[in-house]
């Protein structure tokens, strides 16, 4: 079986902590390599006014360049919205039969898992791969990996990775406020961002 990790997220932007993450499973789990999958507009997050689909597909184009394990893939990136995880994985699965698929997850992430479409139906496809982040204890962690073990029947391992208080929306508010992003992006997302000033002040036309 060939193994590829999923790291999936709405990119707005992309950051140190989403690229650790990636490497981190890649490494752990002897991973072939690790497709980065922008989300269309998730329904939670539908009212925001942050970058364009395509900023965020370039973005994160520019953020993996050079790593030959990291590949953009654009499945979940469709005209009409959002795609649900389940239907992602169903697809993939079909097209790579030869493919065991690890879905990396942050704690955040890993929380509220139960209330996404299927639940059951992504534990019946692939392994998720469970990070720490910020200021979730790892007990808190550990034991919503044990909940899901039990009610789903999940194959969920806890990835070892060091713990980054670092999210794309205090990325956002730090360019808002005319703070320096510099190292929590790479240097070309970085620039690519100043140029395009895709997190300023919006000039009122
Ligand atoms: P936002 O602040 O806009 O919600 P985000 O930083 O949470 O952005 P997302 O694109 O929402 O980034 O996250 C994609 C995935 O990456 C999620 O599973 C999330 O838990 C995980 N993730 C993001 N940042 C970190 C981090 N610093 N440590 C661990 N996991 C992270
Ligand atoms: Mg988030």
């Amino acid at each position: 079986m060939r193994k590829v990790g999923i790291m999936g997220g709405t990119f707005d932007p992309i950051h140190i902590g989403h690229l650790i993450l990636g490497e981190s499973a890649w490494e752990q789990f002897s991973l072939e390599k690790v497709l980065f999958m922008p989300s269309g507009n998730p329904p939670h997050k539908k009212d925001r006014h942050g970058a364009s689909d395509e900023q965020r597909v370039e973005m994160v184009r520019r953020a993996i360049e050079g790593n030959d394990h990291f590949e953009l893939s654009l499945a979940e990136m469709h005209e009409q919205g959002y795609v649900y995880t389940k239907e992602t994985l169903k697809r993939l699965r079909s097209e790579h039969p030869d493919t065991e698929y690890y879905f990396i997850m942050g704690a955040d992430s890993v929380l509220t898992f139960h209330t996404w479409m299927c639940p059951q139906e992504i534990c019946d496809q692939c392994v998720l791969v469970a990070a720490v982040r910020n200021q979730m204890p790892v007990q808190e962690l550990d034991l919503q990996i044990a909940k899901l073990r039990m009610m789903y029947d999940a194959d969920i391992r806890k990835l070892e990775s060091p713990n980054l208080d670092i999210s794309s929306h205090a990325i956002r508010e730090r360019f808002l406020r005319g703070e320096s992003i510099r190292y929590y992006v790479p240097e070309p997302v970085r620039t690519y961002i100043q140029d395009g000033n895709i997190y300023g002040i919006r000039q009122s036309s």
